[in-house]
């Protein structure tokens, strides 16, 4: 049986360490703060937005909801983001997703300054990945790389499969391993023979958004499985559970790390959002003290 990785306890970690930085900037008068836009809304999002608030508090970020209206334009929200790139306050910003269907997520996130992004999406900071000075990256990547590394298992030289190619979760996470020297390669709708790719590999990362798709027929003994979905389905009960894209019974008990869903990559991510918004807030303060310090994270 496959060691279970413990999203939460290293999530627990990463927080306990944001925490006291984040003491350190309010010590100096500088709090971290994090201002996340809304765009319309819905209960879903003003729930998971109510906990990003609570999340960010438990560790001293300090949070504030900017809700615009729904109908609002294009260049309304424009200026919204750039009001808050100017404000010397503020130190991150993030836009909730999903967005009104005449407004373009990317098109708007490319007009957050790249150093308040704690989100990672803009291309600037992309761009920055793709060259091996990483500034900000994304955080869901990011906790996909640190739950690997937590296992012990060396990343240079691995055979990756990446098993999902978005522009969010898949293809960041891909680039940030490649930059570890993996070997790497990327599965996607159109990948022909999928466990062709997905059985030679020595770690599997799922992000596909398909609820059970990696079976044990697809790993091969003593992988490391890193499961990144989210997918409600009917349990057999009739109520709602959350699985990821790892048939997690099937393949346990062949792979030699696994993570769970829920309890893997989902606290992970959160934790990293609270690491980029600390990583922003750093950033603020060494353009602010004129600081000449080296601002890629490798
Ligand atoms: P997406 O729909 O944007 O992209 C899915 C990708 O998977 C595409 O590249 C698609 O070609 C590929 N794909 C779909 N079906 C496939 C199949 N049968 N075989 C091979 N490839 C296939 O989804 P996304 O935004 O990248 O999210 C992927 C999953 O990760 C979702 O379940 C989402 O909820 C989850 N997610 C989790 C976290 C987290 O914190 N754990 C964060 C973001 C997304």
């Amino acid at each position: 049986m496959g060691q279970i990785i413990d999203g939460v306890g290293l999530a627990q970690k990463v927080k306990q360490e944001v925490k006291l930085r984040v003491q350190e900037h309010r010590q100096r008068g500088k709090p971290v703060y994090l201002v996340a836009v809304m765009v319309g809304g819905s209960p879903a999002g003003e729930i998971f937005a109510q906990r990003q608030a609570d999340t960010c508090a438990a560790v001293g970020i300090d949070y504030q909801l900017l809700k615009l209206g729904r109908e609002s334009a294009h260049e309304e929200v424009q200026q919204t983001i750039s009001k808050l790139n100017h404000d010397p306050t503020v130190s991150g910003i993030m836009l909730h997703l999903p967005l009104p269907g005449h407004l373009n997520a990317t098109e708007l996130q490319y007009h957050i300054d790249p150093e308040k992004d704690v989100e990672g999406v803009n291309p600037a900071n992309i761009g920055h990945v793709v060259y091996g000075k990483t500034l900000i990256a994304p955080f869901t990547a990011q906790a996909c790389i640190e739950l690997i590394k937590a296992t012990g298992v060396e990343l240079r030289g691995a055979e990756v499969t990446v098993v999902g190619a978005s522009q969010i979760v898949g293809r960041p996470i891909a680039l940030l391993l490649t930059e570890q020297m993996a070997t790497v390669t990327i599965c996607h709708i159109a990948t022909r023979d999928l466990k062709l790719h997905t059985r030679r590999a020595d770690i599997v990362v799922a992000a596909a958004g398909v609820p059970g798709l990696i079976t044990a027929q697809h790993v091969k003994s003593g992988a490391v499985v890193i499961d990144v979905g989210i997918n409600r389905v009917k349990a057999a009960d009739g109520t709602n559970k959350t699985v990821g894209d790892v048939d997690f019974d099937s393949v346990a008990p062949l792979a030699s790390f696994i993570t769970p869903v829920p309890g893997g990559v989902g606290p992970m991510t959160v934790a990293m959002l609270l690491q980029n918004s600390l990583r922003c807030a750093d950033l603020l303060q060494a353009k602010t003290i004129g600081s000449g310090a080296d601002r890629s994270l490798e």
